[in-house]
């Protein structure tokens, strides 16, 4: 039987069960939301109590005529945003308040749950950056939204390329003491690392990382098929922004796309935004791996949503384009991506002709699995009330409302 079928009538089993008992839990605390589901296309009202989800009720139709066309999914969840609205969290002068305006601006974009990623730079920038991540994290609205915090680089490939846009001075092999230091600065939130497979000592770096169980990612890295096995077998389990990260010019057999790909305990996250990606690769990345090992990442930089120009990041500049692909004109590639999560489930419909169901999985479900998060990423009773509704006409997501913890944190004007 089909996996999704049976979730299907699994979900359908608890409606029957549920709806018969409804009049005794309702109460002033309580809501319904209704709309389209997104598993299905099916009308169904949602309970929600105390934050979470209660129960899903099937429908004949929804008693409001308008909203049968509105989709309500799971809020979705990026695993890799640099920054948003010019604020990156790598950046000198990063505020508590930055934090917050960034979680309120995902909000109004249906992104419920993000992990902020500190990238390459000097130790002293990453201990005082995570020392604020600490902070924010401690706020309770933020906290919400964050559940830890990823650090791609500084461990990675120093070569041209393989790096991308990450400042060569300080890239670097991997250093468990230093790794230690801001593992401490972060309050111990640090849930995600990508690091270099090839580098010296990497092996074994992965392995004390799965010790205290922080997820590790493969990313800007020219490893072969021996060392991206080692650091699979050490407990690798995701390639980050796969595709990416990885010179122009590569070698027709010998490269790191091929045993990455063919490693069938590696999950993908890949950056669906129409530049980071051809379609072709999108459609083949995403055969190879199937619907349950995609996670569909923005890798967003700071300079997302800020008008086509000239920036200087890194120490050099940073050129914003019209169609909002932002490069690195020195070094020939692209400097992280202006579109949000919701842009790559659209391209994902796009690109590949998979269900619109498929494609939020690889934005909700699928990176709530990765990151262990269990209280969110479905639409399941007792899961947290993390909901977004929206309209999808012509392939285009359009918000109107995100619930957070069963609060209703934005409404389309
Ligand atoms: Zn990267």
């Amino acid at each position: 039987m089909n996996l999704r079928y049976a979730t299907g009538l699994l979900l359908f089993g608890v409606f029957m069960v549920t709806t018969s008992i409804q009049s005794l839990f309702a109460g002033d605390d309580s809501m319904k939301i209704e709309g389209k589901f997104y598993f299905d296309d099916t009308p169904v009202s949602i309970d929600i109590r105390d934050g979470l989800i209660e129960r899903i009720n099937r429908l004949e139709k929804t008693a409001e005529p308008a909203n049968a066309k509105i989709y309500i999914a799971p809020g979705f969840i990026d695993n890799q945003v640099n920054g948003y609205l010019s604020y990156s969290f790598t950046r000198p002068g990063l505020t508590v308040e930055q934090v917050r305006t960034i979680t309120k601006g995902f909000w109004s974009k249906g992104i419920t749950t993000y992990v902020p990623t500190l990238t390459t730079e000097s130790k002293e920038r990453l201990i005082e950056n995570f020392g604020i991540m600490k902070e924010a994290i401690a706020d309770e609205e933020i906290s919400l939204s964050v559940p830890g915090f990823h650090l791609e680089g500084p461990y990675i490939s120093p070569v041209d390329g393989f790096r991308g846009a990450h400042p060569a001075e300080w890239v670097r092999p991997p250093d468990w003491n230093e790794f230690k230091s801001f593992y401490e600065a972060s309050g111990k939130h640090i849930i995600e690392v990508s690091v270099a497979p090839e580098l010296e000592g990497a092996i074994d770096f992965i392995r004390k990382l799965r010790k205290l169980d922080i997820i590790v990612a493969l990313a800007h890295h020219n490893g072969s098929v021996l060392q991206i096995k080692e650091a699979v077998d050490a407990g690798a389990v995701v390639s980050t922004h796969l595709g990416n990260g990885c010179a122009n010019m590569i070698h027709r057999h010998n490269n790191p796309l091929w045993p990455q790909l063919a490693d069938t305990r590696l999950t993908a996250s890949l950056i669906v935004d129409g530049f980071h990606l051809t379609r072709e690769e999108v459609q083949v990345f995403t055969r190879s791996k199937g619907p349950e090992r995609v996670i569909i990442v923005s890798d967003l930089s700071s300079l997302a949503g800020m008008p086509p120009g000239e920036y200087e990041r890194f120490g050099r500049t940073v050129v914003v384009h019209p169609n909002g692909m932002i490069a690195l004109p020195s070094q020939n590639v692209l400097a992280a991506a202006s579109f949000l999560i919701t842009r790559g489930v659209e391209n994902m419909v796009k690109f590949t002709g998979c269900s619109l169901a498929d494609a939020i999985h690889m934005a909700t479900r699928n990176p709530a699995r990765l990151i262990g998060l269990e209280d969110r990423g479905t639409i399941t009773p007792g899961k947290r009330a993390d909901l977004v509704l929206f309209s999808f006409d012509d392939g285009k997501i359009k918000i109107i409302r995100t619930y957070v913890a069963g609060k209703m944190v934005y409404e389309a004007p």
